[in-house]
């Protein structure tokens, strides 16, 4: 699960050649992941199990999967983006 909390704040950008102003809004948060973990520590397999030989396997078969949490930075982008109808902005005339 991520929670985000709003860390930037509204940032305007607008590129030239932009037809309409686009809002970005960032939230910012961490989300926990599993990474697995060699039975038998070795550390070049942590995060990769298809990495551990048959004596890992082994290891594994007898200790089950084993994963440790780690923290992931994750940054939500949300571009609000305004567009005027002009057809209902125009005045007509009776
Ligand atoms: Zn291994």
């Amino acid at each position: 699960m991520v929670e985000l909390d709003p860390v930037v704040g509204n940032t305007f950008i607008a590129e030239k050649g932009d037809p309409v102003p686009i809002d970005s809004t960032y939230w910012a948060g961490w989300e926990t992941k599993g990474v697995y973990v060699c039975p038998r520590g070795i550390p070049v397999h942590r995060g990769e199990p298809d990495d551990c030989g048959w004596k890992c396997k082994e290891a594994r078969a007898k200790m089950g999967y084993i994963y440790d949490k780690k923290l992931v930075a994750r940054v939500l982008q949300v571009k609000t983006e305004t567009v005027l109808d002009t057809r209902v902005c125009l005045v007509h005339p009776q």
